[in-house]
């Protein structure tokens, strides 16, 4: 018999597909690793098992306690589902402009969700940023991740990711794209798959236009979990060896096409990561073999990216009342 002992043990080992549509009339190899196959549906698998574990190591997470992170998206499904392995309770801190559905997942794993509003300023005492430190401090065996600090972050993709990939390819990828949020993916799996290759691997970042990762000032965009306003600690400035912009427009174009042309339902910043990752292909050869990572899936994202009323009351698509979405027979 062939089968895991839990849900959490099948974490990482994702596979590497051709992108074969996309990349007509461009020479190199371009591969995407798919995350949304992780058992939670994301990347973020990888680093809430590598956190957890850690801080049972170090006894800041100890039998009976509580997971407190203010998260509202797919890091807080890794985390629930790892805390349902090992007995921990959780409790998600999201603002109120988070889509009910996203919340509604999260209590599907057994978590408690905490909604704050979005109107009131940081320092306001029912921010998000309070009210998850006060949380931490109030319960008894708390403890908070803190994802956009904490080194396992990194570390869980300088031990994972950056080793399958290295290893999938046979030692021959020559450059890694991804999307930056924490920062985490790009600089794990970049540093290790650099290291790997005694520098030979070219690391490249995605990042929307008008975060800072790409010089602006967390203008807004609408791409999810990728871009900041500020520089997290897991973001390590020595790796990325460039960082290119990627528009909204340009983003959800490629998401779309990802599934419609590679059969592919995948989150908008994995179009984002796809578009940084073709523009680097138009300047490369035959000999170069390109992995983009694509961090979770498009189900979350039918109401938005998949949906022509909505991408059309963003200018992404002409004016269309019908308010239909993609696949609508009409
Ligand atoms: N895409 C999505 C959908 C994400 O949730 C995240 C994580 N915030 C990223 C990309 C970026 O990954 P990282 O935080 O490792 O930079």
């Amino acid at each position: 018999m062939e089968y895991a002992e839990h849900i959490v043990d099948l974490v990482g080992n994702t596979p590497l597909v051709k992108l074969n549509s996309l990349t007509k009339g461009l020479k190199p190899l371009v591969l995407a690793k798919v995350e949304y196959v992780n058992p939670g549906g994301s990347v973020k698998d990888r680093i809430a098992l590598r956190m957890i574990e850690a801080a049972e190591a170090s006894g800041e997470l100890r039998p009976g306690g509580t997971i407190v992170e203010p998260t509202s998206g797919n890091t807080g499904v890794g985390l629930a589902m790892v805390a349902q392995r090992k007995g921990y309770r959780c409790v998600f801190v999201c603002p109120d402009k988070v889509s009910e559905d996203k919340r509604n997942v999260l209590r599907a794993y057994g978590a408690r969700v905490v909604v704050c509003p979005t109107a009131v300023p940081p320092e306001h005492p029912d921010s998000y940023y309070n009210v998850s430190d006060r949380l931490v401090h109030e319960i008894e065996g708390a403890w908070k991740p803190n994802q956009y600090a904490n080194p396992e972050n990194p570390a869980s993709h300088y031990h994972s990711t950056g080793p399958e990939i290295w290893r999938q390819t046979d030692g021959r990828v020559t450059h890694f794209v991804a999307g930056v949020g924490t920062g985490g993916t790009i600089s794990g799996t970049g540093r290790f798959l650099k290291e790997a290759s005694d520098g030979g691997v070219r690391v490249v970042g995605a990042d929307p236009e008008g975060s800072v990762y790409s010089g602006g000032t967390g203008r807004p965009y609408l791409v999810e979990g990728v871009g900041e306003d500020f520089w997290p600690e897991t973001y390590d400035r020595e790796v990325a060896d460039e960082i290119i912009p990627v528009s909204d427009a340009h983003s959800f174009d490629i998401t779309r096409r990802l599934a419609t042309e590679e059969g592919l339902l995948v989150g908008g910043s994995c179009g984002m990561a796809v578009a940084a990752a073709l523009k680097l292909a138009e300047r490369l050869t035959e000999d170069d073999v390109v992995v983009v990572l694509l961090p979770d899936g498009g189900r979350g994202y039918l109401t938005k990216v998949f949906n022509d009323s909505w991408m059309s009351s963003y200018g992404f698509l002409p004016p269309d009342s019908s308010g239909a979405t993609v696949g609508d027979v009409l």
